[in-house]
């Protein structure tokens, strides 16, 4: 097996396939599938993925490898073939799909170095290379690779007593802990402990404390927490006692948090009856997807955990997907609390080095479970027992950018490489998932109560458009605000939610109605309050807020909407003695915040949280009994297909933050559409009626679930050449699709221009359509070569979930 298979770092349709390079005679056995190389390619050289090995190739004469990448594959085969099905799924080139699966740190600049694994000793390396890695010393990863090395530091990275290191130049890789170690057995301690002097005291407590602790400890812990003196250290490390050394630590973003053990809960009959299909599924190790469908606090991450219990107990894996908003502490807490220092968590707020690490505790086989965002689904697990995916309806499974896969499905695919099963849990499943267990294709799973049977919370609907005729002009309903005071007196808290998308805070003109667009994109521009400035959210084109009216030069412009920072000031207006905490983009920017706020929240030490999307799911907080929805309908005139669904789903998600313990809770929603379904039926939490309600509009426009999507999207410097483009593609694809489909186009994207360049969409509905990828094929590859010249894009995006 000389020959290795290589997909190259170059992502475009020519070079959207393996090429067969020769392994060099030193590093045969050495290079093998998954790992990654430098290969020569056309003049540069280029990194690549080995998916293969061969003895033949039809080519004539090979070129060589240049260099391995990796001591091991960071691929493991069940990835590679997953990155087939991927690229084949979502139209992508073969090199974007790898490169998803791969944490960023592994993707940046980095330094790369092989050491001494964690826990390894010299010892255990042959004589031969001891000398490397004496004393903590490590060889650059070019040295190694000059020095012919990498054969032998490959069979001891197998053997696990070697590593290779990344470092992330912008932040170095691992982080390191000095600790303070004896270098004498106890009885040589008691010898000294005899030798100094009395005055010494100091130095007498701590050579005790090691009589007693033998065990490296970490310097900070001796001396702050413990309260040993410094000098003291210092003094005995002089002596020849102690050492100092730095060990490395994984930097465990909770490290600081402390998480209580819990035990697993006597399930309620319910349950029981919920979680023993999965069980049975689990022992047998047999796929079966399931959607678990249970109100809020219907006890869903019980069974969750649960499961995973049975998984862990069988030897094998699990993986959490949890959407990353409500990636929250609080979700967190509870799978570290039950299983502790057998999960890794992977979302985006930690840093590319933190992630990395995660990442490799998992590859190193150290952890049980993963919980993350999306791209978790792609842990490097290799005996996978069971995948959850949480609030499984949740539009940010689904990723926007190559490779545009959705999480789901993706889940599904390795749920059906491991035979293990899927659980997909929502208290508003996604129409397509609650179709499909309709059908039959999953196993529905139901929790209809709440835990101890406490009742949902009363939700009254408040009709704004009333509220204005009778003179209130406030954005608080006279209902929601007695009720607000009524809480504040009774020393209850309120979540007060405003929905945030759709919603811009832009500045119009009171006299003409002007307001304030992008310059180069078809879209309004957002108000900044911190630096007085409006923003383009699509482009970045940034302006000072207008003193007057371009167009009647009125000076009656100002800021209109509200943003979280308007409802704070007016609260601060209305009740003074209030203490709110806001959570929003800009209150949550800085690490650690979005957790600190919420601490300020749960420990009582505000009585109102006010926020955005990022507070609608995952809170469980005892002493809430209000909530208040400020505009129920901002989400509702989105142009997408969705909006109902969204609507229905997100104010079913934050009435279920009140009343989940004790307390009774009430909700109220303030609209200006009281009548539409989506808002009644959040109002009585009805989702089966809501279901029938949107399938038949569903069926009617002929969207999803009874017809499939495929969008492609045509954007151009020049109106006429987007819309002609789009216009070829229309025809094509129309020409190709069978009598049930229907194709769309060309029309105008719902934001029609981006940085100047206009867009211009094709829209395939259709049931089935065997060459329909094809054909997208072809449409990517004939205008991929026009892309780089005349600056062209076409994306395809099949199931889309952003028709923008
Ligand atoms: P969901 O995930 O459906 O929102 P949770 O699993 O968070 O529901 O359960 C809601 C509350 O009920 C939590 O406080 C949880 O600890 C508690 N709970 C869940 N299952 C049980 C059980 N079998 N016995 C007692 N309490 C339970
Ligand atoms: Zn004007
Ligand atoms: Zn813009």
């Amino acid at each position: 097996m000389n020959i290795a298979s290589v997909i190259v770092d170059v992502p475009a349709k020519q070079t959207d396939k393996p090429f067969d390079y020769e392994i060099p005679e030193k590093w045969i056995g050495a290079i093998v599938p998954g790992m990654r190389v430098i290969v020569p390619f056309g003049p540069r050289r280029v990194q690549g993925f080995v998916i293969g090995l061969k003895d033949h190739s039809e080519f004539e004469s090979l070129r060589e490898i240049q260099e391995p990448m990796d001591l091991v594959p960071v691929l493991n085969s069940e990835l590679l073939g997953l990155g087939n099905w991927l690229t084949e799924k979502t139209l992508s080139f073969k090199i974007s799909a790898y490169q998803a699966m791969l944490p960023a740190a592994l993707k940046a600049k980095y330094n790369k170095k092989v050491k001494l694994a964690q826990g390894a000793s010299i010892e255990d390396l042959p004589e031969s290379l001891r000398h490397y890695f004496e004393g903590d010393k490590a060889i650059g990863w070019e040295d190694a690779v000059k020095g012919g090395l990498v054969p032998v530091l490959q069979k001891q990275a197998a053997a696990g007593t070697l590593e290779v290191l990344y470092e992330v130049r912008e932040r170095l890789g691992k982080k390191h802990i000095k600790y303070i170690v004896p270098l004498l057995p106890p009885e040589g301690l008691k010898a000294k402990y005899e030798e100094v002097s009395g005055r010494a005291a100091k130095q007498k407590e701590l050579l005790e404390f090691f009589i007693g602790n033998p065990e490296p400890i970490e310097a900070k812990k001796l001396t702050n927490e413990l309260g040993y003196s410094q000098s003291a250290v210092k003094s005995l490390v002089d002596r020849g006692c102690l050492g100092e050394k730095e060990l490395e630590v994984y930097r465990d973003p909770y490290e600081d948090r402390h998480f209580p053990k819990t035990a697993p809960l006597k399930l309620t009959a319910a349950q029981k009856a919920a979680i023993s299909p999965v069980k049975a599924a689990i022992s047998e190790g047999r796929h079966e997807v399931f959607l678990l469908y249970g109100v809020t606090g219907s006890g869903k991450t019980e069974i969750y955990l649960q499961s995973i219990q049975d998984v862990i107990e069988k030897g094998k894996e699990a993986i959490v997907l949890v959407p990353e908003i409500s990636l929250t502490p609080q979700m967190v807490e509870r799978f570290k609390g039950r299983f502790g220092a057998e999960v890794a968590v992977l979302h985006s707020g930690l840093s590319a080095g933190e992630k990395y690490d995660e990442w490799r505790k998992i590859q190193r086989r150290e952890v049980k479970v993963a919980v993350g965002a999306r791209s978790a689904i792609f842990a490097p697990f290799e005996n996978l027992g069971i995948i959850i995916i949480d609030e499984e309806h949740e539009t940010s499974y689904k990723q926007e950018d190559m490779p545009r896969y959705h999480a789901r499905d993706a889940a599904i695919e390795r749920g059906r490489n491991h035979a293990c099963p899927i659980i997909l849990g929502s208290a508003t499943p996604s129409l397509e998932s609650f179709a499909r267990a309709q059908k039959g294709v999953y196993s529905l799973l139901s929790l209809p109560d709440r835990m101890n049977n406490q009742p949902m919370p009363e939700v009254a609907i408040i009709d704004m458009r009333e509220e204005m005729r009778s003179g209130n002009r406030s954005m608080f309903s006279r209902k929601l605000f007695e009720k607000i005071e009524d809480r504040l007196g009774k020393k209850e808290q309120i979540v007060l939610f405003l929905n945030k998308r759709g919603h811009s805070s832009f500045v119009m003109c009171r006299d003409c109605g002007y307001v304030m667009g992008c310059p180069h994109c078809d879209i309004s521009l957002t108000y900044h309050r911190r630096n007085e400035q409006m923003k383009c959210h699509y482009c970045g084109y940034e302006t000072h807020v207008p003193l007057q009216c371009p167009e009647c030069l009125s000076d009656h412009i100002r800021y209109f909407g509200t943003g979280t920072q308007k409802v704070e000031e007016e609260l601060g207006k209305l009740l003074p003695h209030a203490r709110v905490v806001r959570m929003d983009m800009d209150t949550t920017g800085r690490k650690g915040s979005h957790e600190r706020l919420l601490k300020e929240f749960s420990e009582g030490r505000a009585d109102i949280l006010l926020g955005t999307q990022m507070i609608a799911k995952g809170l469980d907080f005892p002493n809430i009994t209000l909530v208040g929805v400020l505009s129920a309908d901002t989400m509702l005139h989105i142009p997408d297909f969705r909006s109902a669904e969204k609507t229905f789903q997100l104010l079913t998600q934050v009435s279920g933050r009140a009343g989940r313990h004790e307390l009774p809770g009430e909700v109220v929603i303030q609209t200006y559409t009281p009548e539409h379904y989506s808002i009644e039926l959040a109002g009585s939490q009805n989702y089966d009626v809501f279901y029938q309600r949107e399938m038949m509009s569903r069926k009617v426009h002929k969207y999803p679930p009874f017809y499939y999507l495929a969008l492609v999207t045509v954007s151009h410097g020049q109106l006429m050449k987007a819309v002609s483009v789009t216009e070829q593609i229309t025809a094509f694809l129309r020409a190709r699709v069978s009598e049930d489909a229907v194709v769309l186009g060309p029309v105008a994207s719902p934001i029609p221009r981006i940085n100047d360049r206009y867009r211009y969409q094709c829209l395939v509905k259709y049931k089935r359509e065997p060459s329909l990828p094809e054909n997208l094929k072809q449409v990517i590859d004939r205008y991929q070569k026009e892309e780089g010249a005349s600056g062209l894009q076409v994306s395809v995006d099949i199931n889309p979930f952003l028709l923008m």
